[in-house]
């Protein structure tokens, strides 16, 4: 079948698990409660994904509050009771954020509960993400390491390990999530493509690394109005990861100022296209899918196009991401009509 389609990975959490449209949002309870709130909305994800015609589906990153602190949490070494403040993506944004002291290990599975709810409610693929190493690595201070990548590739080490018990627990894509790669790009070909490599050794499943202009939040919008009239960064990082293992690359594509004839530079991936705009609250037709995965499809084999969402909907009002998440199911048929 072409065109099948997935999401970045996240969706709006409900009400009555966190507080909504915000980033970090704090949990509306704890202990069992909380535990039971998570399973049933990572339930809920997954079947407003196969409502809306999606294929390969993932469990809304319903049980942690944030793509990377939701890793960090079972990591041994970190310190999250004295967070100290941190430029990320070289000073894009200050946030608070945990401090590494000591040699990291896990605790022990990170996402086992989530995996296997989602496992045993969906027959259809599931996609699960992680973050990257190079962007845990931008998103935590070091106090233990002093050296930046040899902190990468521990974090890479333990990711390592939970892909693949969460390939065990019968995820047939595990994705990791890279924004950093589009900041950091000299050192994405120094250091960053082998820890992400490091962090998918030895996996028989996809692999998937998903590189975006961020969240659709204010820091990220005015971030993209200073990167000019063509946004070129992945030129500088196609090139390593074409000759890496990973076998899919999910970028941004719809209301970007991507020239998606980079998208030549990847002749050996599939391409996890974002055709649905995660930073604007207008509702895609099936028209403007259409659109984006012809756009794509002039630079890209039609087989090796999957249509997904920009990046992540986390933040977003629930009835605009499960809109989108309709958009999405409908483009993709359209175009199966059309050009199939
Ligand atoms: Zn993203």
């Amino acid at each position: 079948m072409l065109f099948p389609t997935t999401i970045a990975g996240s969706l709006p959490k409900p009400e009555w698990l966190a507080e909504p449209n915000t980033l970090w949002a704090p949990w509306r309870s704890k202990g069992d409660e909380l535990a039971r709130a998570k399973r049933d909305a990572t339930m809920l994800a997954v079947k407003l994904q196969e409502d809306s015609g999606i294929d390969i589906v993932t469990e809304g990153e319903q049980a942690r509050q944030h793509f990377v602190h939701g890793f960090l949490e079972k990591v041994e070494g970190i310190d999250f009771a004295h967070k100290v403040e941190m430029g990320i993506r070289k000073d894009r944004y200050k946030a608070m954020v945990p401090q590494v002291v000591a040699p990291l290990t896990l605790k022990g599975r990170v996402h086992a509960d989530e995996a296997r709810v989602a496992r045993s409610h969906t027959t259809r693929k599931l996609k699960f993400t992680l973050p990257g190493p190079m962007t845990i690595a931008d998103t935590v201070a070091d106090s233990h390491y002093g050296d930046k990548v040899k902190m990468a590739f521990a974090f890479a080490e333990l990711l390592n390990n939970e892909a693949k018990a969460l390939q065990a627990d019968g995820i047939d894509v595990i994705q990791f999530d890279e924004p950093a790669f589009n900041v950091f790009m000299d050192e994405v070909s120094d250091w960053g493509i082998r820890a992400l490599e490091r962090a998918a050794e030895g996996l028989t499943c996809t692999t998937a690394v998903h590189i975006c202009y961020g969240y659709g939040i204010k820091a990220n919008t005015d971030w993209k109005q200073t990167l000019g009239g063509e946004w070129r960064q992945y030129e500088d990082i196609f090139p390593a990861i074409e000759k890496s293992p990973i076998q899919q690359v999910a970028i941004e594509c719809r209301n970007s100022k991507v020239p998606l004839d980079l998208l030549a530079l990847l002749p050996g991936k599939v391409i996890q296209a974002g055709v649905i705009d995660v930073a604007s609250d207008t509702v895609e037709t099936a028209e403007d899918v259409v659109k984006v995965i012809e756009a794509v499809s002039k630079f890209v084999p039609l087989s090796n196009i999957v249509a997904t969402t920009n990046c992540g909907m986390a933040p977003m009002r629930r009835d605009i991401a499960e809109a989108k998440l309709a958009a999405l199911g409908a483009g993709a048929k359209l175009a199966r009509e059309r050009l199939g």
